[in-house]
């Protein structure tokens, strides 16, 4: 599946742990990462400090659906499906 232009979804609902420029702490779920443009793109694609979890990042049906609204939804309960457990 080709990414979806004007979407940006993946940069917007899940969490990323690994530290970014500016996000010293990573990105929280839902939060729009500091390095998504206006454009809705990644202003740090081809960067050696672009997280691994976003290299890694494919855009499949499971994740992206069939709009930007669906990406978003599925996402974010992929994003609560798979939270750390705190009853440990
Ligand atoms: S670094 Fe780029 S790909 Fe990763 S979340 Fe930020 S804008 Fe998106």
């Amino acid at each position: 599946m080709q990414c979806r232009t004007g979407c940006g979804a993946c940069c917007i609902a899940p969490s990323i742990r690994d530290p970014l420029p500016g996000m010293p702490e990573g990105k929280p779920a839902g939060v729009p990462c500091i390095h998504l443009t206006a454009e809705l793109r990644c202003g740090l694609w081809g960067h050696p400090d672009r997280p691994r979890a976003c290299d890694g990042f494919q855009a499949e049906p499971a994740f992206c659906g069939s709009d930007r609204r669906s990406a978003l939804e599925l996402l974010e309960a992929i994003e609560i499906a798979t939270l750390p457990s705190t009853r440990d």
